[in-house]
This record gives structure tokens, C-alpha cells and sequence, in this order.
């Protein structure tokens, strides 16, 4: 059976791999992305262990699992995807209104609409429940005004997860509602925000006096630090358990045909350090097989998810370093037209991103050491005092109201 289903996997992605795409304009990037994620879920390969009855697959980890190895061996076009299939899909699938769900979740895992995920600021990332932007009644709904920022995919989203204030009476994680904003609505401005790979991947957004219908908050009015928690509970484990595929220049298959590029590979320290590089590899690629397996009989990773999300950070950060020194100048100045050299700078210029993003290393860390081992809590002097009362972020001293 397990054969029969890893034989259709990769039967279709033979078929239906459209090939390199990265490399296009942004709008044929972006409509050759939408075309691969629609037949993705045509062909019943989108949302695989997500229930039948919100257009999921309803099967098996096991079988996410065939289907994320076949995977690996392509470069496939699902990158304005991650947010609706990492982040606020699951968080839908688990505590959306049945309204919600009914509405979102097909064209969310058909691709037809694009997610994002609206929670850091300015003056809040880290500690994201410092958050300053509002939303007050207004007309039987809601109306916003704030500032997101390092918004991934905001410039394709349809729709955003909006983690907002709505009590500054009460301390800071009593007092967040999460919303679904919608991306086009009136007040909603999005602009692109460069990394050092020279891509935007993420934006600004900014929310000016943006409507928002009662419908639209996700679990509790006040209860929107479980919603947020409960998605960064997601976002860690699809962080941690996504590998670089094959093809990825950090991949340890990739760092290998590097070194025999070099003729790096009968060098003794080479060959120390990539057997290192292999050997993290095949841990966390273990260790995630693992957690989908106890995911799979009915215990959540919860926090541990932390532990996946770090191992991967700091394995791209190992592949960085094994690869930096076999390529030498090579991986600063390479002739025009090596793909080689093109793959390995965007490589290495965007995986330390993998230590931020979700949280970044030092926040996993601690989340590890306190709900995973149980260690005593980093003191923490605002828990208790009413958000009003303090001089946060960009706030300034008069009535954030
Ligand atoms: C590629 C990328 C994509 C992103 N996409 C999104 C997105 O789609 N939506 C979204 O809302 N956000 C997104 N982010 C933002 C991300 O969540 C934040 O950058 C992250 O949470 C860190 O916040 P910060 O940048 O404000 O850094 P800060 O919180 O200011 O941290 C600065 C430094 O201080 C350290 N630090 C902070 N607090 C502690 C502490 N208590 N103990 C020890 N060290 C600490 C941090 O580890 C870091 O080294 C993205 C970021 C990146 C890089």
C-alpha cells in the first residue's frame, strides 16, 4: 500500500514538475506557482493529512512523509504557499469557526487565494505580545490601525492572520484578538522590504483604519495568544521538518558534489566535516520522522516543535560553513552564468534567515528550556501589569487608545 502510494507520488511529480521557475518575473513566477498547487491539490497530493471534509486528504503522516521525500528531489514552486500550508491553514483546520473553515480552507490549499501572516512590528518581534496595533469596535465590527513588518508573501496575500489589541486594560497577552483581514480591503498598504539576497521576500503593511466584520475573529475575542501560539506551534514544525531539497545548494547531497567539484573529497578535514554535515542530517531528518509519527498517534509536538526548528536552523548553518570553505573565493565571486556560484551566494545569503523568522534561536532555546525540560522561567517584570502602563516598543507616552 505504502509502495502503491510512493509509486503515484512519484509517477505525478515526474509528470507534473514544472521545472525551474524561480528564475522568472515575479507575475509568471507567481502564476506558474499557482498552476503547480492547483493540480497538486486536483491530483489529491495538497493538505494530505488534513480532514476530507475541508479538502483535505484525511490520510496519514506516513504518507506526508513519502510524499515530502519525492518531493525533495525537485525544486518545486510552492514558496507563496508556505504561509496558507505552514501557518494559518492548520491554525483554520484547528480552531476556525465552521464558517471559517468552509469558506478558506479549499482555496487555500488549491492556491486560488494566498495567506499571510500578520503578527510582527516594529517595535514587537521576539516579544510579539507587546504588539501596539489596535482594533476597536466599530459598527457592529472592527476597525484597525497599525504596522506589521517582515511580512512574508504580503505582496501576493489575499488574506492575512492579524494578530491585534483589542483590551490595553489587561496585561499584555490577555488583551489580543486574531483576525482575518482581507488583503484588499480598503486601508490595507503593502510594501516590499529588500534582504541581502536582493529578493523581497517580505514587506511592510500598513493598516489604516481597515474594516474588519465581527465573523472574522479566529477563536475568542481577548483568547488571541492561544490562536498566535497555537500558529507559531505549526510554523515551527513546518520550519524544522522542511529540508533544503536535493537540488538546494545547502543540501548535503549539493555540499558533496561540491567537494568533488573541488576534488575536496579525499582531504581529511573535508571529509571529517562532511560526514558531520551528513550525519545532523540524517538525525534531524529522524528526529522529524519522529515527531509525525507521535503526531500521528495522538500527541502534538507542542513545544518540542522548537527542538526541529532549531536543529534546522543550526544545520544550515553547519552546511553554510562546510560549504563556504570548499568553495573558497568561489563563494563570493564566481563567473556570470555558474549556476553553481549563483545557487551557493542566494544559499548562503538567505539561510540564516531560517535562526529569525518563527522565532528566532535564541527564543527557541528558551521555550525549550522551559516547556520542554522544565527549567525555572526568564524573570519577566510586565507579565502582570496592564498594557497601558507600559512604555513598549514604539509606544509612546500618551493613551495608546
Ligand atoms: C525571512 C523572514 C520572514 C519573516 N516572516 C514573517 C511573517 O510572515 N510574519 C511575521 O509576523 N513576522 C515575520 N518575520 C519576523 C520574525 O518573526 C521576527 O524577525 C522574529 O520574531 C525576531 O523579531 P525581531 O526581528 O523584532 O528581533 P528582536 O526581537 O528585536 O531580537 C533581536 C535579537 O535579540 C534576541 N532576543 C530578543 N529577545 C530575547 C530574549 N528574551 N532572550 C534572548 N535573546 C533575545 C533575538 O534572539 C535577536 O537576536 C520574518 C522574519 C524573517 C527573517
Amino acid at each position: 500500500m505504502t509502495e502503491d502510494y510512493r509509486a503515484r507520488v512519484r509517477a505525478w511529480l515526474a509528470a507534473n514538475d514544472p521545472g525551474p521557475v524561480g528564475g522568472l518575473p515575479p507575475a509568471e513566477h507567481l502564476s506558474a506557482a499557482k498552476r503547480f498547487q492547483a493540480a497538486l491539490y486536483a491530483a489529491g497530493f495538497a493538505g494530505i493529512t488534513w480532514p476530507k471534509e475541508w479538502g483535505g486528504q484525511g490520510l496519514g503522516t506516513a504518507d506526508q512523509q513519502i510524499f515530502a521525500e519525492e518531493a525533495a528531489e525537485y525544486d518545486l514552486p510552492t514558496y507563496p504557499f508556505i504561509v496558507n500550508m505552514g501557518m494559518c491553514g492548520p491554525t483554520l483546520v484547528d480552531l476556525g469557526t465552521p464558517e471559517q473553515k468552509s469558506r478558506y480552507l479549499r482555496p487555500l490549499l488549491s492556491g486560488e487565494e494566498i495567506w499571510c501572516q500578520l503578527f510582527s512590528e516594529p517595535g514587537a518581534g521576539s516579544d510579539v505580545a507587546s504588539l501596539q496595533t489596535r482594533a476597536v469596535r466599530d459598527d457592529g465590527g472592527w476597525a484597525v490601525n497599525g504596522q506589521k513588518v517582515w511580512t512574508t508573501n504580503a505582496q501576493w496575500a489575499d488574506f492575512g492572520a492579524l494578530l491585534a489589541r483589542t483590551d490595553p486594560d489587561v496585561p499584555k497577552h490577555a488583551g489580543l484578538t486574531m483576525f482575518i483581514v482581507d488583503m484588499h480591503a480598503p486601508g490595507v498598504t503593502v510594501r516590499p522590504l529588500k534582504d541581502m539576497s536582493g529578493k523581497a521576500p517580505f514587506n511592510e503593511v500598513y493598516l489604516d483604519d481597515v474594516r474588519i466584520p465581527a465573523g472574522a475573529v479566529i477563536g475568542e475575542v481577548g483568547q488571541g495568544w492561544r490562536v498566535a501560539i497555537t500558529m507559531l506551534g505549526h510554523e515551527r514544525v513546518s520550519i524544522g521538518s522542511s529540508r533544503p531539497s536535493r537540488s538546494s545548494a545547502l543540501s548535503f547531497d549539493a555540499v558533496l558534489a561540491l567537494a568533488r567539484r573541488q576534488g575536496a573529497t579525499d582531504v581529511p578535514a573535508h571529509r571529517e566535516r562532511l560526514a558531520g554535515l551528513y550525519a545532523h542530517e540524517r538525525a534531524l531528518e529522524l528526529l522529524n520522522a519522529r515527531m509525525r509519527q507521535e503526531a500521528q498517534a495522538g500527541r502534538p509536538p507542542g513545544a518540542r516543535g522548537s527542538v526541529a526548528k532549531l536543529a534546522g536552523a543550526l544545520q544550515l548553518r553547519r552546511a553554510i560553513e562546510v560549504a563556504g570553505e570548499l568553495a573558497g573565493a568561489g563563494a563570493v565571486a564566481w563567473e556570470p552564468g555558474d549556476r553553481h556560484g549563483d545557487d551557493l551566494a542566494l544559499g548562503i545569503n538567505s539561510a540564516p534567515a531560517t535562526g529569525i523568522a518563527g522565532g528566532t534561536n535564541e527564543v527557541q532555546r528558551t521555550i525549550i528550556g522551559e516547556r520542554v525540560l522544565g527549567l525555572p522561567k526568564e524573570p519577566q517584570v510586565d507579565r502582570d501589569v496592564p498594557v497601558r502602563d507600559l512604555k513598549v516598543g514604539t509606544q509612546r507616552t500618551e493613551d495608546p487608545r
